[in-house]
């Protein structure tokens, strides 16, 4: 079992220092009070009585992420996972990770996996001693269908026959409350025999459901005998036909909870109204014997909201299916299998969650934020390497064709223990074409070519240093027909390498990166960006029609960005060819990369920019 202080109280003091929460405070409050502590568990999810027949729940508290399997997870999902997995951890739990398939249509198993695998990616752990708490919401089916009977029988539910207008019609308002339907005071034994019915495939979608009998005139809606079952003639990915009838979320959920023994069910502030009715069923349930206290207890906390993307389902699956981007992997995309193809690390989304905390207040936070904490994470365990993006000859006039020699690049700047590679160096080398100017700019340090200053003076050639290598001197470049520069020529001063006695001598402004042509690694790299070019996509802009009606959305495609993916061809240091599915560097000057794990084969990686060196947004880019 994960480590758990003897004290909570003083987990806020000891070494691993978490940010304090409302969630945390919670926890160490019932772990204080023992509110949890007497409860038992038989090994497995089960019912109040097959509970009560187990050890003491070794487990101090549980809490579960629950995702619905229709979809792949998105950044928001993994505030919930962090924060879920995290407080298990912390305070000597368990979190379990339940499949919240209740609901027969698109649920599906390639949604399954992915989610295990993103889950497992970000450091969700659901294995503790040994023993697997996976688990899937249809295998309790069989327990809600019976809760739902026990109400029944109770009392507490009746089988309604209305249309789905009439209910809707007799539901009342936020300011007026509902009307009892005609057949709320159906006795138990018809409403139990129209139910079995119901169950036993008699009647078609809509025609009956399921209600609790609660109160039509609660101020709180969700309180007005809400439904809890009803009609699909749907097939179930993992039940198949066995059901025609289903519960409902807010049925199914706190039996969810109860039977796996989740002292703390963690959800966001949506159903902050749906907790008084999940506090009435589960004390129903306990009244009737099939559940036993203490009982779990719901916590809402504020969802992510991100700018410069979308994280509803619909949206994207709307971007996937319309092709708009190349997959649910697409590293453009905010699902955690594209963040993973794009480089990003689950350190860094751990950094994300610690940095904007848990709260019950609803805030957009910039997606900077993000970016900033992998590039912080990336800068301390990447190591360095040299890629050029748009690249242009450099010919070494005064060297040799068949002069080879190594320099020394070391791999981390502020990890000396990292060590040093060496990098081939020649004749030929490949420069960024920004690197040199025929006419240069004011304050350019760069390559320039001899020529003349404003006065008419001569001025020569300009000198700069090859990183981690020689000063050269530009002496001209080359260009073809149409005038454009194919290359340029330097020559090169013997005595001033990197390391070696006297280097120091020569003083020059500019320093760039450099590889040997001959040695260099070709190979695709793409430059992604931002998918949407505005901060909330398909939102109401200032000044657009405004004579419309409020809340209109625009069309949050029309936000797409143009250009948020830019595939070129670049020469990189020979170490390069050897770098294995998402091994992650710097690329020196120019941001963080990863090798791609979907299209790089053997000897052959292609790269991925994860994050830029500096957030060039906020720069009005
Ligand atoms: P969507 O609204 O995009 O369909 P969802 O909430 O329906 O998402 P689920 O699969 O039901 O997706 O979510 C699983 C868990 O993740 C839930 O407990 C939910 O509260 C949490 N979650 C979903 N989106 C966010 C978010 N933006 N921020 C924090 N938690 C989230
Ligand atoms: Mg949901």
């Amino acid at each position: 079992m994960a480590h758990s202080p003897s004290q909570p109280q003083s987990d806020a003091t000891s070494s691993e220092v978490k940010p304090a929460n409302f969630l945390r405070h919670i926890v160490e409050a019932d772990l204080a009070a023992g509110t949890h502590a007497s409860r038992r568990w038989c090994g497995h999810p089960g019912s109040g009585p097959e509970q009560q027949a187990g050890a003491p729940d070794p487990a101090r508290i549980r809490t579960r992420f629950p995702p619905e399997p229709n979809g792949y997870l998105h950044f928001g999902h993994a505030k919930s996972i962090l924060l879920n997995f995290g407080l298990a951890r912390d305070y000597g739990g368990v979190c379990h990770l339940r499949f919240d398939d209740t609901n027969p249509e698109k649920e599906e198993q390639e949604y399954v996996d992915a989610i295990i695998d993103s889950v497992h990616w970000l450091g969700g752990d659901w294995t503790v001693n040994g023993v697997e708490h996976l688990y899937h919401a249809s295998d309790y089916f069989d327990f809600m269908y019976q809760a739902a009977e026990s109400l029944i029988q109770a009392g507490h539910a009746y089988v309604d026959s209305q249309s789905a207008e009439e209910m809707r019609a007799n539901r009342g308002t936020l300011t007026e409350p509902g009307r009892d339907s005609p057949y709320r005071d159906r006795g138990a034994a018809e409403s139990l025999d129209l139910f079995r019915r119901m169950k036993a495939g008699e009647f078609p979608d809509g025609s009956h459901v399921l209600r609790a009998k609660i109160d039509m005139t609660a101020p709180n809606i969700n309180l007005r005998d809400p439904a809890i079952y009803r009609i699909r003639h749907a097939e179930h990915h993992r039940t198949g036909d066995r059901f025609c009838v289903y519960p409902m979320y807010t049925f199914a959920h706190p039996i969810e909870d109860a039977l796996e023994n989740i002292t703390h069910s963690i959800c966001t502030l949506e159903f902050e109204d749906q907790r008084p009715f999940y506090d009435w069923l589960l004390e129903r349930l306990a009244e009737a014997g099939l559940l036993v206290r203490p009982l779990p207890r719901q916590y809402e906390f504020s969802r992510l909201n991100l700018t410069y993307v979308v994280l509803s389902k619909r949206k994207l699956i709307q971007l996937v299916e319309e092709k708009h981007v190349a997959g649910w992997d697409d590293p453009r995309m905010p699902t955690l299998v594209g963040a993973r193809r794009r480089g990003f690390t689950p350190e860094g989304f751990q950094m994300f969650a610690e940095r904007i905390g848990v709260t019950k207040s609803d805030s957009l936070i910039d997606i900077s934020v993000l970016e900033e904490c992998q590039r912080e994470h990336l800068n301390e365990t990447a190591p360095r390497r040299i890629a050029v993006l748009d690249p242009l000859k450099l010919v070494l006039t005064n060297v040799a064709a068949d002069h080879e020699e190594l320099c020394e690049a070391p791999n981390h700047p502020q990890k000396p223990e990292w060590g040093k590679r060496q990098v081939p160096f020649s004749r030929e080398l490949w420069i960024e074409r920004e690197d040199f100017a025929e006419d240069p700019p004011k304050g350019y340090f760069r390559l320039y070519p001899p020529g003349a200053t404003p006065a008419g003076d001569p001025r020569p050639g300009n000198r700069v240093r090859l990183r981690y290598g020689f000063v050269i001197e530009c002496t001209g470049c080359e260009k073809d027909a149409a005038g454009n520069v194919v290359a340029v020529h330097a020559e090169l001063l013997p005595d001033s390498k990197s390391g070696t006695p006297g280097a120091d001598n020569y003083k020059v402004k500019g320093n760039i990166h450099w590889v040997s042509a001959r040695h260099a690694y070709q190979s695709e790299v793409r430059l992604y960006d931002r998918l949407f070019s505005m901060p909330a996509p398909g939102a109401r802009r200032m000044g657009d029609d405004a004579g419309d009606p409020e809340g209109l959305e625009r069309n949050f495609l029309d936000d797409l960005n143009s250009n948020s993916v830019q595939t070129i061809v670049a020469q990189l240091e020979p170490a390069l060819k050897d770098a294995a599915p998402e091994d992650r560097f710097q690329f020196e000057r120019h941001g963080y990369f990863v090798a791609d794990r979907v299209d790089s084969r053997p000897g052959a990686p292609l790269f991925n920019r994860a994050v830029t060196l500096k957030d060039s947004w906020s720069k009005g880019k």
